[in-house]
C-alpha cells in the first residue's frame, strides 16, 4: 500500500493540513455520485481530500451536521476502496527553480492542493425508523455537509497483513512456522444483508493471482440483492480465467447473468452448454497452484426465494452453512459480517464445524 497522499490535502485542500493522515481527524467530504442498489439501499461515492488509502474491510465514520448544529455520527463499511489510493503529488520545491521559464510543474501539489482526490464508496441500507440511514438513502445530495473519519480497522481486512507489529490481537495469534502465507489461503466471505458491503470491497480488490474466494450472501428476497450484475460478471470473468477462455466466450456459451445469481450458482446448473458457472468456478478452486482468482457466489433467501431456486426461503441453518462454505480442512480465512445476531450465530457454527477461531474474522453492524 502506498503512502498517504499529502498533495490532495495540502494547504487549502482538506483545510486541516496538520491532521492529514490522522485517522481520527474529521475530513470534509463531498458526494460525487450515488447509485440505488435496491429501493431500500444506495451506494454513495465520496471524494475525501486528504484521506489515507483504505483497505478492503475497513469502515469510516460519517458525521452529519444539521443547520442548528446538531450532529449525528454513524459507521459505514467501505464497499469500494480502489480509488482511495491516489498517486502522491510531488512536493513543492522549497526554493523555486531559478528562471527556466517553464512552469509546468508549478501548482501541482501547491497551495491549491491540486491533484487526484481519494474516493471511497459506502453502501447504506435504509432502516425505516432510523435517524441517519433514511437521509443517506433517500435525500443526500452532492454538496451536503458530510464529514468522514477513517479509514478504521486493521483486523477485518483482506488481503490480510501477515504480521502487524502494532496489533496486540495478531501478536497473540501467530501462524505456525511454515504455514501458507495468510494472503494465499482460500477466502470464505459470509454476509447477512447489508453485511455484504465490506465483503464486496474484498471481491473488488481481488487480483488475477488471488486465492480462491467464495461468497455466501443471505438476503430477505431476490430484490434485496446488491451488486448483482457486477458479481455475475466477476464470476464469469474468474470462470473464464480458470478454463483459459475470455469472459466474452463464456458469456457466449449461455451463462445467463440473471440465472446465475437468481438460482444460487452452486445449486443449479444454468448454462445452455451444459456447464454451470459454479462448475466452471470449481475448476479454478481446485487448480494445482490454488491461485486462479476463482470466485463462487451463493445467495440464500430468508423470506422469499425466487422461482426455481433449489432451496426454500428460510433462515440459514448450521447444516446449510456447512454445505455452502469452504470446509475447515482447507483452513480458509473466513470473514463474517452483518447484524449482531447473524454474526453471532454464523461464527459460532463455524467454530463448531472445526474452523480455527484465529481464521474467523467478524464485523458486527448492530441491531438484533
Ligand atoms: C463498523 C460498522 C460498519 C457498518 N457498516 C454499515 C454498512 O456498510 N451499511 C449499512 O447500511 N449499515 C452499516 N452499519 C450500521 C450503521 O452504522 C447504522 O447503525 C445504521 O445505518 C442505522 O443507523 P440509523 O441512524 O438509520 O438508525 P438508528 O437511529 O441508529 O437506529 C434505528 C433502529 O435501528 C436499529 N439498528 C441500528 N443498526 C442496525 C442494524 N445494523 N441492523 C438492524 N437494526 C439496526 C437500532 O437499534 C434502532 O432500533 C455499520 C455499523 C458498524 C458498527
Amino acid at each position: 500500500m502506498s503512502e498517504p497522499s499529502t498533495g490532495a490535502g495540502g494547504a487549502g485542500g482538506a483545510g486541516e493540513a496538520g491532521l492529514v493522515g490522522d485517522p481520527y481527524a474529521w475530513l470534509p467530504a463531498s458526494i460525487v455520485s450515488s447509485v440505488a442498489q435496491t429501493p431500500g439501499a444506495r451506494s454513495l461515492t465520496f471524494a475525501v481530500p486528504g484521506l489515507r488509502p483504505a483497505r478492503a474491510g475497513q469502515h469510516v465514520d460519517l458525521r452529519l451536521t444539521a443547520d442548528d448544529g446538531y450532529t449525528a455520527v454513524r459507521s459505514y463499511s467501505l464497499s469500494d476502496v480502489r480509488a482511495s489510493a491516489v498517486p502522491a503529488v510531488p512536493a513543492v520545491p522549497a526554493v523555486p527553480a531559478a528562471s527556466d521559464g517553464v512552469g509546468g510543474a508549478e501548482g501541482v501539489g501547491g497551495a491549491g492542493g491540486a491533484g487526484p482526490v481519494p474516493q471511497i464508496e459506502v453502501t447504506v441500507e435504509r432502516l425505516d425508523d432510523g435517524e441517519v440511514s433514511p437521509y443517506l438513502v433517500d435525500a443526500a445530495e452532492p454538496g451536503d455537509p458530510i464529514e468522514v473519519r477513517g479509514p478504521i480497522g486493521g483486523w477485518f481486512v483482506w488481503p490480510p497483513t501477515e504480521f502487524e507489529p502494532d496489533s496486540a490481537v495478531h501478536a497473540v495469534l501467530p501462524e505456525p512456522p511454515g504455514a501458507t502465507p495468510l494472503r494465499d489461503v482460500p477466502v470464505q466471505l459470509i454476509a447477512g444483508g447489508s453485511g455484504l458491503a465490506p465483503l464486496m470491497a474484498m471481491v473488488r480488490v481481488r487480483g488475477r493471482d488471488a486465492p480462491p474466494m467464495r461468497l455466501l450472501a443471505s438476503v430477505r428476497d431476490p430484490g434485496a440483492r446488491w451488486y448483482v450484475g457486477e458479481l455475475d460478471e466477476a464470476v464469469r470473468a474468474s470462470s473464464a480465467r480458470a478454463v483459459g477462455v475470455s469472459a466474452a466466450e463464456v458469456s457466449g456459451v449461455g451463462v445467463p447473468a440473471a440465472g446465475v445469481s437468481a438460482v444460487g450458482v452452486s445449486a443449479v446448473g444454468v448454462s445452455a452448454a451444459g456447464v454451470s458457472a459454479a462448475e466452471v468456478s470449481a475448476v479454478g478452486v481446485s487448480a494445482a497452484d490454488g491461485r486462479t482468482g476463482g470466485l463462487t457466489v451463493d445467495w440464500v433467501y430468508s423470506r422469499v426465494a425466487p422461482d426455481g431456486h433449489g432451496r426454500p426461503a428460510g433462515r440459514l441453518t448450521r447444516d446449510e452453512l456447512e454445505s455452502l462454505v469452504l470446509p475447515a480442512a482447507e483452513h480458509p480465512l473466513v470473514y463474517v459480517c452483518g447484524a449482531n445476531s447473524f454474526v453471532e450465530a454464523v461464527a459460532g457454527w463455524l467454530i463448531e464445524l472445526g474452523h480455527a477461531p484465529t481464521r474467523v474474522r467478524t464485523e458486527r453492524f448492530g441491531g438484533v
